[in-house]
């Protein structure tokens, strides 16, 4: 991609200057090409102001970490009911222990026992014929070093078991017992049914009886990113589903069995643990404070990109949200190797180069990697492409473990992780939709990236001081329910000096969606509400430009010349107006016919966005769902609008300044031997849809970082390449330029 900016740059670097210049002019003269190119290069920071990075955290006490901090990669080969007939058991064990894998997942099950297990309704697999495979799989792993999981699924059962306990399924609200969608013959089981106090713990202290394990996991269960609806005897006496009283009783009951299963697995060893299945990134079902405060292990069921999310980062995304809530403890994200998507195929791999870029997500956001494939017909795989990908990532991993190994992220931009809303919020009266708030992160996310900002996810339920000094700035992208006393904390923290920037609905309702008259953050913000939400019907508002073409147009506005007005965005709540107003509403008009596509009011003094300043805090609030609109229309007006009034929030201060060409994503961590520098290359046409089919690399990136004082740089090492670049310290200041990405590169600077 070129652009002007690095169009002159590459010109003064190189000999070629002359035929480079004219260049220059023919480029220029091509209008539409240049303003294509200019909204990205714009956006982004010439010259941010370099912040110095935080004195060095202390070496921990690696003695006392416990045994599962210290795995680095994780595989699963997922059995299948016929693999006792069919699956190498010493090939399997071999593949995992060459990768250099340190930890595997063995299914004892729930569904299909794996072992002669005696506990009732705890089927034997029909190829099992009294073998104890588990006991087999566990003795192979065992014997190379490689710890075990014992992977249960508590989520289905039989037709047997259901005629027995009829209470233990999962009801429609006719009464009728809901089964499987793909195989009828299972029934759904009831999370707040005895089949998860009586018949889970059963097979758990079989297991434990039998067998050197070192930690249980469920799978299948708590759901990911929705929340269950069943109308048995239990549940029909809960609040209803959907509401937020219901998602309190869901989150007691998780963590009520959450613990319960602890206490078993730590019956037979003390650091043995219990841990369940967990993703969902924003969205995820039970509370992620909750689960940051329980969980020793973030199993992030997170496997590949879906239609319904199908932007390439979905797997960093959910990195972001464990790293909010889990203080360093594991995550793992576990990466099909196998074809996920609408049309599946659990028994071929999907495309190398879209499994790396996952697994390359995993490592840069601080995961543990994990590969996953499912099924081991004729020995070990009848479509073994998967395992030279997965042997040569991990092995390549573990070259560098020290690397990857993060302390903390060093950024400094906290971007409010809704959870509530995620879940429970229907979205404007508009726009009913599921996903709304999907559309509405995705926005951010991507305006995030495109501006190279260094960024964390913040917990709603965790906007403590402590945790919020870290940040120059917080966003709240349409955090519409937040309680009172999260607000208070928001206003605790401006008034503290930080800045904040919202948008639409944020703390119109409280915790318990109930709606308010005026915005909770209504003083914090600076603004009042005017009426209820305004959608589009034609033309979308417009914002228009209050002193156009002034000399010295604020910050916010930088760009925009030879137009008076920008898009507004889908919906807004009308606000009453404010002193000097930057951008003012021109309200949504006809689209269609043209003869009629013209604002009858022209110029209204209602705000489209509301700036203020005290002190070293600065807050910004757009009016309008400008995330969402810009997520789904691309449009670079509010891309720079978004981006412009980040820079102006933090008052363009970096950790980190990365320049060059190309959509990439950026991960800046603290770690033992010093820093680590993720890119990941998402320059790539199927960076929103499908998978990727080939790597498209990039030139050149520059990276700046003031280092903390008296930290002194001993060498930076490109891990993809497996090569040192050269670099400079002037002024405290580290700087040195990655020559080229392929689909991903580590700068693992160590210190002194
Ligand atoms: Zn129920």
């Amino acid at each position: 991609m070129l652009n002007r900016r690095s169009f002159l740059k590459t010109g003064l670097k190189t000999s070629a200057v002359i035929p480079l210049a004219a260049g220059l002019t023919s480029l220029e003269a091509s209008g539409e090409n240049a303003a294509a190119d200019a909204v990205v290069a714009e956006v982004r920071s010439p010259a941010p102001k370099l912040i110095a990075l935080p004195p060095r955290t202390a070496e921990p006490d690696a003695a006392s970490e416990p045994w599962q901090q210290k795995v680095r990669r994780v595989g699963q080969s997922n059995m299948t009911e016929h693999d006792p007939a069919v699956m190498n058991i010493e090939e399997w064990a071999d593949y995992w222990h060459r990768v250099e894998a340190d930890l595997v997942f063995i299914s004892v099950t729930g569904i299909l026992a794996f072992y002669p297990s005696k506990v009732q309704f705890h089927r034997h697999g029909k190829y099992l014929n009294g073998r104890d495979f588990f006991g087999e799989c566990v003795a192979a792993a065992k014997k190379r070093g490689m710890r075990v999981v014992a992977r249960m699924s508590p989520d289905l059962n039989w037709g047997d078991a259901l005629e027995a306990h009829p209470e233990w399924a999962m009801r429609y609200k006719d009464g009728s017992a809901q089964h499987s969608g793909e195989d009828p013959r299972l029934f759904k089981t009831c999370m707040f049914s005895t089949y998860m106090d009586d018949f889970m713990p059963a097979i758990m202290r079989e297991v434990n009886s039998l067998y050197d394990v070192d930690c249980f996991y469920a799978n299948g269960w708590p759901p990911l990113g929705s929340l269950p609806e069943c109308h048995c005897a239990i549940c029909s006496r809960l609040p209803p589903p959907g509401t937020p009283a219901y998602w309190e009783a869901f989150n007691d009951r998780v963590f009520e069995l959450w613990q319960k299963y602890n206490a078993i697995a730590k019956e037979k060893k003390s650091d043995s643990f219990f841990f369940a299945n967990s993703g969902g990134n924003v969205r995820s079902g039970p509370n992620l404070d909750r689960i940051g405060k329980i969980a020793v292990w973030f199993q992030a069921d997170n496997q590949g990109r879906t239609c319904d999310e199908p932007s390439v980062w979905g797997c960093s995304l959910q990195g972001r949200v464990c790293n909010a809530v889990l203080d360093g403890k594991v995550a793992a994200n576990v990466t099909a190797a196998y074809s996920t998507g609408v049309i599946g195929w659990r028994n071929a791999s999907k495309n190398a180069d879209e499994a790396r870029m996952w697994l390359n997500e995993t490592s840069a956001s601080g995961m543990r990697p994990y590969f996953h494939f499912v099924g081991s017909e004729n020995g070990f795989c009848e479509d073994r492409r998967w395992q030279k990908v997965g042997e040569e990532y991990f092995q390549w991993t573990a070259r560098h473990d020290a690397h990857f190994k993060t302390r903390r992220s060093v950024a400094n931009i906290g971007v409010v992780i809704g959870q509530s809303t995620q879940l429970l919020y229907p979205g404007p009266a508009a726009v009913r939709s599921r996903a709304y708030m999907h559309e509405t992160t995705e926005g951010m996310y991507d305006a995030l990236l495109q501006g190279r900002f260094a960024f964390d996810y913040v917990h709603e339920d965790r906007l403590d001081a402590e945790r919020l000094k870290k940040y120059r700035a917080l966003i709240l992208p349409n955090v519409a329910m937040l309680s009172d006393g999260q607000c208070g904390q928001i206003r605790n923290y401006v008034n503290a000096g930080g800045s904040v920037m919202a948008s639409f609905e944020t703390s119109l309702y409280d915790e318990n969606l109930n709606r308010r008259e005026e915005f909770g953050l209504a003083d914090v913000l600076g603004i009042s509400k005017d009426g209820d939400a305004v959608g589009t019907n034609g033309n979308a508002y417009y914002a228009r430009i209050e002193n156009p073409g002034a000399k010295r147009p604020h910050p916010i506005l930088q760009g925009y010349t030879d137009t008076n007005w920008i898009p507004g965005a889908q919906n807004r709540i009308p606000l009453k107006p404010v002193s000097e107003p930057l951008l003012t509403v021109v309200p949504g008009f006809v689209r269609y016919p043209p003869e009629l596509a013209y604002p009858p009011v022209s110029r209204t003094s209602e705000p489209a966005i509301v700036l203020r300043e005290a002190g070293g805090s600065r807050t910004a609030y757009f009016s309008g769902d400008i995330e969402r609109s810009y997520w789904l229309t691309g449009h670079g007006d509010l891309l720079r609008l978004m981006n412009n009034t980040i820079r102006w929030l933090t008052n363009d201060e970096r950790v980190i300044h990365v320049d060059g060409d190309g959509l990439i994503e950026m991960f800046c961590w603290e770690t033992a031997p010093g820093y680590a520098v993720h890119l990941l290359n998402y320059t790539n046409p199927n960076a929103h849809q499908g998978w990727m089919r080939s790597v498209y690399p990039l030139g050149a990136q520059t990276i700046r970082m003031q280092l903390p004082a008296g930290v002194r740089v001993k060498s930076v090492e490109l891990l993809r390449a497996e090569q040192s670049v050269n670099f400079e310290t002037e002024g405290g200041v580290l700087h040195f330029t990655v020559p080229r990405i392929g689909d991903y590169e580590v700068a693992a600077i160590k210190v002194l």
